[in-house]
């Protein structure tokens, strides 16, 4: 920003650092409007677009879940289903649990190559 003046630099710095600050405020369920008026600093602000409820949604799937399964190998399945009879996997992203039933698990080695 080559032609911001000290004072619009300051405004933009301490809005970034506010919007650190904008995870927990999701956490909190607080109004989008809110959120953007803590953020920009204005008060004035207008959404023009209104009820907007702001959710991380994650794409997982079970689906998904075995795809994974399946990379680790026909071998490396095997031994999961002969040790464990089951599997458990979680994902990295939003936590959710999937859990595979040993014929899931053959299923997927099958599958696997
Ligand atoms: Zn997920």
């Amino acid at each position: 920003m080559p032609d911001a003046t000290e004072e619009e630099i300051s405004k933009v710095e301490q809005a970034i650092f506010k919007a650190g600050a904008m995870s927990r405020m999701l956490d909190e369920k607080l109004e989008l409007q809110e959120i953007a008026k803590r953020i920009t600093g204005d008060e004035k602000i207008e959404i023009i677009q209104n009820n907007i409820i702001p959710v991380y949604q994650c794409d997982c799937s079970k689906e998904h879940m075995a795809e994974g399964l399946a990379t680790i190998g026909k071998e490396e399945l095997r031994s999961i289903i002969e040790k464990e009879g089951r599997a458990e996997t979680i994902c990295h992203f939003c936590n959710k649990k999937y859990e595979f039933s040993k014929k899931e698990l053959e299923d997927i080695m099958n599958t696997a190559i």
